[in-house]
């Protein structure tokens, strides 16, 4: 589900994606709570839109199992599993792709699973997935001037994929601020990345885009509501940082 804030005009929106990774849905309850404390209210410059669970089918599974599934999808969704009827721990999509995997950002460079899997497996090829497409013909659709993809966890912020060194210096000047305001570190390992949305932001849309990991690394997949507060709690700047991202985005030569 995507909302639009304000107006819809080409190059002033920024979106921010939740539950890419099905496990990871404390993300979407982080998206949400931004928005209830109604932390973008003084925005007027830029939009902001939120699609809050890119991964719902992957989001069922995780949360609830195999009964969230129909009966013909039970048997093989088992098999890809390995077996195991215990869900919690699946990354992937209702199919078995892994979405932060599946777009057109070189890929499978690095394979990390051959076929159908709760997590890491890239698809059959780029763009297979009906949520990769969709997220695709939305973000064509807008062109956002920043992305910023929310995982778990970690405390850690990426921005790099081989940008060039004019536009690295540009999207590191935003990362810092996140970096700042989040207590959250930055990690460079864009040589081990592919098939991301954020990768594919950096690279073709040539716009700069955060993956944040969010909750301490000490907790449990998947993160459980009691520990939003404290999450939340690091993320109460976002909208300085957002604007500060537009300011960069729309003065940076
Ligand atoms: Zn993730």
């Amino acid at each position: 589900m995507a909302v639009e804030m304000i107006n819809n005009v080409h190059y002033s929106t920024a979106i921010l994606l939740g539950s890419i990774h099905a496990r990871e849905n404390i993300t979407s309850d982080l998206l949400c709570k931004m928005i209830d404390e109604n932390l973008f209210e003084n925005i007027t410059n830029f939009n902001i839109s939120f699609i809050v669970m890119v991964n719902p089918d992957g989001v069922e599974l995780s949360k609830n199992g195999l009964k969230s599934c129909p009966n013909f999808e039970r048997k093989r969704l088992v098999e890809i599993n390995n077996y195991n009827s215990d869900f919690s721990m699946w990354k992937a999509n209702g199919r078995g792709v892994d979405l932060n995997n599946n777009f057109d950002a070189d890929f499978k460079k690095f394979i990390n699973s051959r076929s159908f899997s709760p997590g890491g497996f890239a698809g059959e090829f780029a763009e297979s997935e009906i949520e990769t497409k969709a997220i695709l013909n939305y973000v064509k659709s807008i062109k956002p001037f920043f992305t910023i993809s929310y995982h778990s966890k970690g405390e850690e912020i990426y921005y790099n994929y081989f940008q060039s060194d004019n536009l690295l210096k540009r999207d590191k000047i935003i990362a810092e601020k996140f970096e700042k305001s989040t207590g959250y570190l930055i990690k460079n390992v864009e040589n081990f990345s592919c098939g991301g949305f954020k990768d594919y932001c950096v690279q073709t849309l040539k716009i700069p885009a955060l993956t944040i990991e969010v909750g301490s690394d000490e907790l449990s997949h998947p993160i459980g509501e009691e520990f939003l507060e404290e999450i939340y709690e690091k993320h109460k700047d976002i909208a300085n940082d957002l604007d500060f991202a537009y300011n960069i985005y729309t003065n940076y030569k």
